[in-house]
């Protein structure tokens, strides 16, 4: 198995190689050149426990690092979640099931994914003996998550950006008071596609890139879009027989990493029915599967901030298929999203549904479900709850721990969520590097802190 570029003009990479690029040199995203088909497995597969059911997956995606060792990584990034389960599936009527994902370290899905990604980057500091620079650009979880993944791992400096103010106080404490030496809370004016778009062009300089080890750590590693289809698989699995054939996963949305995972199980032979993708106002992917227009708006902050995005990172790999995997009509296509033009692409094979919420909706809808079911969820999560399919059974991605937005949770159920991880948060310093959005200075100051 290889790893091929978007836009078709690199050469095919191992796993490792791939993930320790993170974005293909041609400016692509990496996708595995061929898919193996899962469905045959998956009677065996139901017997795994979670970490176990990672490591056979991973097997087929990445023959370079042998099964047994596969099975140590999984075992030691899924033992930091704080259920047995690691993704519980809870139950809350015949037809509506939520996918608990934020039992990891820093209480979103990110940690799913992240915590792998922290290992494999030890793995291959130990290898090569070459000390990495981490980078990347959060809207609040994904830093968090990364540098839960990667902080006092020899070897390794980790540095992330994220838009001054626009993430919540807690995601920031996440972030800033690890108190870890190898970790750099960089906060940047703009939202986050600004801050998206300087650490792009920080890899845009190969030559800087490469002396400092430069890897990417955002929603677009391959590994990390390949740890998110693990829960998939392991959702459906503990479904009751008679439901899983044509069940909706409903994913809130913004980078797109999330929902591509559960279609790309799809495409490997996982029997799921549909996918929904939902939105907050930030709808951009919302107007594109109901329209086929492919346009971006200016970005309005939400109670959902990991969601406030309108440049969908992974949308990238989706087009692909979409254009019949031809990469010539991806650079094309890019190309014309660059120059801020709309861009119509067919849609044709879409299986995807997409629903939006704005905020007083979210507000209401985790007051709603509160009052019918007792469930507190949080913002992103509430997303989800629109729209529910009539004809089939729903599983709700809970993307994170609803302690992790306590304002809006608390003045929609009338009381405040805890969490005693972020309560101990409270009372730790705060430690940012606040920097220009350029990537001038995000070089210079990736330059003196950073021995590669
Ligand atoms: C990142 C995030 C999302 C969006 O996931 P994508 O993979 O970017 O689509 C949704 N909810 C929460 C809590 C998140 O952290």
């Amino acid at each position: 198995m290889q790893y091929i570029s978007t836009r078709g003009l690199t050469q095919p990479h191992t796993f490792s190689q791939a993930v320790e690029a993170g974005l293909a040199p041609d400016g692509g995203l990496f996708l595995p050149d061929s898919w193996p088909d899962i469905s045959g497995k998956l009677g065996d597969w139901e017997k795994l426990g979670y970490a176990e059911l990672a490591a056979e997956f991973f097997t087929l995606f990445a023959p370079d690092i042998p099964r047994e060792e596969w099975h140590s990584l999984t075992q030691r990034a899924y033992e930091r979640f704080d259920s047995p389960d690691v993704a519980p599936l809870r139950k809350l009527d015949e037809k509506t099931y939520v996918l608990e994902l934020f039992h990891g370290p820093t209480l979103a899905f990110k940690d799913f994914a992240l915590q792998l990604l922290g290992l494999l980057y030890k793995r291959q500091v130990e290898h090569t003996g070459k000390r990495l620079a981490v980078l990347g650009a959060t809207s609040g979880d994904t830093g968090s998550a990364a540098i839960h993944g990667c902080m006092g791992q020899e070897g390794i400096s980790i540095f992330i950006l994220y838009p001054n103010g626009r993430v919540a106080p807690l995601q920031e404490r996440q972030m800033a008071c690890t108190g870890a030496s190898n970790v750099y809370a960089i906060p940047v004016p703009g939202t986050f596609d600004d801050a998206q778009r300087v650490v792009k062009q920080t890899f845009g300089d190969t030559a800087f890139a490469a002396t400092q080890h430069l890897s990417a750590v955002n929603s677009i590693n391959i590994a990390r879009v390949l740890a998110q289809c693990v829960y998939y698989i392991w959702a459906w699995l503990r479904l009751p027989p008679e439901a899983r054939g044509g069940v909706e996963f409903v994913v809130p949305t913004g980078n797109f990493g999330n929902v591509l995972a559960g279609w790309m199980a799809q495409r490997m032979g996982l029997p799921a029915g549909s996918f929904r993708v939902a939105t907050n106002q930030n709808d951009i992917l919302y107007r594109f599967f109901t329209s086929g227009e492919y346009r971006q708006g200016d970005v309005h902050p939400s109670y959902a901030p990991s969601m406030d995005i309108q440049a969908a990172s992974n949308f990238e790999r989706y087009l692909y298929f979409l254009l019949g995997e031809d990469a010539t009509k991806v650079r094309e296509v890019m190309e014309q999203m660059r120059s801020g033009d709309a861009v119509n692409i067919p849609s044709g094979q879409t299986a995807m549904k997409a629903s939006r919420m704005t905020d007083a909706e979210i507000r209401e809808t985790i007051g709603r479900i509160y009052a019918s079911y007792g469930y507190v969820m949080d913002p992103h999560t509430a997303c989800g709850f629109t729209g529910m399919a009539s004809d089939r059974v729903s599983v709700v991605l809970a993307t994170a721990h609803p302690a992790k937005f306590p304002d809006v949770v608390q003045s929609a159920t009338g009381a405040e969520p805890t969490h005693p991880t972020l309560e101990a948060l409270k009372s730790k310093p705060l430690e940012t590097h606040p920097l220009e959005a350029t990537p001038e200075a995000v070089k210079a100051f990736i330059d003196a802190q950073h021995r590669a």
